[in-house]
């Protein structure tokens, strides 16, 4: 927790659950991974969290933004960001949506399939494309693969058409997963793009730029390896495969910008056992599964989390929210344990949780209002 969210925290008895974000620390993520991977331009993933003041500052700094919708372009737009600075990522556009971003001035698109291929040379005749490919996403405590990418044989054959149809072959690009914590997916990565880019090349296509996707990880229950590391590796690999003839790099960190930068406050609503003599206690939040905390699935994203108790004697514990769902658990198998001394009435901080929490929140599943937001 930042300091400033401490004393915000400290100064105001918020009414939970609620979403502190310090947007300084946004921007000092930003500076940190400018000066890590100097040569990459950054285009800040708006899905990660879409918040009008985290938008601002990036902007600001120069960020550009890589967007999923035609909503998060025009949240960009808003936000200050030129049309030129955003990327229309999603490789599943509407046709309306495309042709509006074309309308707006979005320069680039990403890719995987003919038929996206074709909708875009309708709708956004002669922009920029990319093509994604398909990676492993071994490592990622978020996978996403399996729903995008293509092969390295079909990747060149659409880029060929996509030169075809009239619009520019521009780059290619991967995604290893959210929350990746091992710096060898993207050298891996970059090796598969490298195939197609020289192929391309030697096929008299210009291919200019390698788009690296986000995934970096940031620190939750468990340590992960700093960005330097990540930046190392990354640097390796595109000298490995590129030589002197570097070309233009692309990253989009969601995750690592705007993560750490959250904390979320909630309260403990009931402490139980199942059982007079069950070990495990049941502590179950005023924020769940359908407040934002989508990210727990499958136990996936584990939470830090604070209590007013900590430091005193602990036990297991499994990590529930209020509504009435059956799959409202947080953690069941995590090995989670909380204060012995933990009750009704607690207040508990869950650290980390600037990133996929805001816009994950249903819009009131049993009556429990959408999370309330703050940004300082
Ligand atoms: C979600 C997403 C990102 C951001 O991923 P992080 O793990 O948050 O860095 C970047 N690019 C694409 C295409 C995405 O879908």
């Amino acid at each position: 927790m930042t300091p400033k969210i401490a004393r915000f925290l400290a100064e105001r008895r918020l009414a939970t659950p609620c979403l502190v974000v310090d947007v300084d620390r946004v921007e000092e993520n930003f500076r940190t991974l400018q000066a890590a991977l100097p040569l990459a331009h950054i285009y800040y993933a708006v899905k990660a969290n879409p918040a009008p003041q985290v938008l601002e500052r990036l902007a600001r700094l120069g960020s550009k933004f890589d967007a999923a919708s035609i909503e998060e372009i025009e949240a960009s737009l808003a936000a200050g960001a030129a049309p030129e600075a955003i990327s229309f990522g999603n490789t599943v556009k509407k046709a309306s949506a495309i042709a509006r971003a074309h309308e707006l001035g979005v320069p680039i698109y990403a890719f995987d399939s003919a038929e996206e291929l074709a909708k875009l040379a309708r709708y956004a005749p002669g922009r920029r494309v990319y093509c994604r490919l398909m990676v492993d996403n071994v490592g990622a405590l978020w996978p996403l693969s399996r729903k995008f990418g293509t092969t390295v044989e079909n990747a060149r054959a659409l880029m060929l058409q996509a030169a075809e149809l009239g619009l520019e072959p521009y780059g290619l690009s991967f995604h290893v997963g959210s929350q990746q914590t091992d710096p060898a997916a993207y050298e891996a990565g970059i090796a598969r793009v490298a195939m197609v880019f020289t192929d391309l090349r030697e096929q008299g296509i210009n291919v200019r730029m390698v788009n690296l996707g986000g995934g970096f990880p940031i620190r939750y229950r468990e340590a992960v390896p700093g960005i330097d590391t990540f930046a190392l590796a990354i640097g390796r690999a595109m000298t490995r495969h590129f030589g002197n003839a570097l070309p233009e790099m692309v990253i989009e960190p969601g995750r690592f910008i705007v993560g750490d930068a959250g904390v979320l406050c909630a309260e403990v609503v009931l402490v139980s056992r199942r059982g007079k003599d069950d070990p495990v206690r049941w502590v179950y939040l005023d924020v769940g599964r359908f407040g934002g905390l989508a990210e727990t699935e499958g136990e996936a994203i584990r939470y830090q989390i604070c209590t007013p108790h900590d430091g005193k004697a602990d036990g297991p514990v499994a990590i529930a929210g209020p509504t009435c769902d059956g799959a409202d658990i947080l953690y069941e198998r995590s090995n989670y344990r909380l204060p012995l001394a933990l009750a009704s009435g607690d207040r508990v901080e869950l650290l980390a949780t600037g990133a996929y929490v805001s816009t994950y929140a249903s819009q009131g599943f049993n009556g429990f209002a959408p999370l309330q937001e703050y940004y300082l």
